[in-house]
């Protein structure tokens, strides 16, 4: 049993010795940069075979060393899980690069930027109060773009979410049962699930009774979703049709809506032009 203990292995005792790393006067290596000991003695004892050791230890900046390069390897594994995450969040690739930085803020849609970006930054207390939103307005005045950076942003800080539509999600479960039950779990994971232009699916019997069955199992998961549509609040809480009102009530409960107002962006960049146009031709 002594026999075993005293038998330190080799690459305890043996030290590499850099340049600039000295014998002290104790005998001992020391690193040339810290001048920390290399090495450190053990006292005889039955532990050491009633001999004097010298092992092997690690110095100041060794151990800084050591740290900065675990850190580093962990930035590299949040990059790679970060990545990943990209590719698999079903982000259309003309919003796989936008962020809140590149909205084009203006008075009429100050509120909703403002907006996003507590979303972002408060993430955590939403996803604790199971809060979505609901971004509704006219065609084309930046409520999906709105909902990539969200989206986007929180990716960034390795939150995984998952932006589809359900014009999509229908087209890729449609008579494949298993494929069904596998995105649903797949984006029940998600900790946030942004789900694109709701209205915009077919309005058959079939096509209602999944959308339903999405949103629901989202709200059984106590999940957040973020939703946008073209319809107004109005229409959808007057409508009467069973089937769109089961799935209305739903979102009430878990979204809290709001107006992306203002003209289009195309609108406005077609305003945009014709100032241009009108500043060149009084030049
Ligand atoms: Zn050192």
């Amino acid at each position: 049993m002594l026999e075993e203990l005293v038998k330190l292995p080799q690459n305890a005792i043996e030290v590499r010795m850099e340049e600039g790393d000295y014998i002290g006067e104790d005998g001992l290596v020391h690193c040339g940069k810290c001048k920390g000991k290399k090495q450190i003695r053990l006292p005889a004892s039955e532990f050491t075979g009633g001999k004097g050791v010298i092992v092997r230890c690690i110095c100041q900046c060794g151990m800084e060393e050591r740290k900065r390069r675990k850190e580093l390897d962990e930035q590299k594994e949040a990059m790679i899980r970060i990545d990943r995450m990209k590719s698999s969040s079903l982000i259309d690739d003309k919003f796989r690069e936008v962020r809140l930085k590149s909205f084009q803020e203006d008075q009429d849609n100050q509120k909703v930027y403002a907006l996003a970006q507590k979303y972002v930054e408060q993430f955590e207390k939403m996803y604790k109060k199971r809060q979505g939103i609901l971004l509704w307005g006219m065609v084309g005045t930046g409520k999906s773009f709105t909902a990539a950076c969200i989206a986007n942003e929180l990716i960034d800080r390795g939150i995984p979410v998952i932006m589809t539509s359900f014009v999509k999600i229908l087209q890729n479960i449609q008579g494949k049962p298993e494929q069904e039950k596998n995105l649903m779990n797949w984006m029940n994971d998600a900790r946030l699930l942004v789900i694109d232009d709701l209205g915009t699916e077919r309005n058959t019997d079939y096509a209602l009774e999944k959308v339903y069955n999405i949103i629901d199992s989202r709200y059984r998961a106590g999940k957040p979703l973020i939703l946008t549509t073209n319809m107004t609040v109005k229409e959808m809480q007057e409508n009467v049709d069973i089937r769109y009102k089961r799935i209305y009530d739903r979102i009430f409960e878990m979204c809290f809506p709001v107006r992306v107002p203002g003209r289009s962006w195309r609108e406005k960049e077609a305003a945009r032009r014709f100032d241009e146009m009108k500043k060149l031709m009084e030049e």
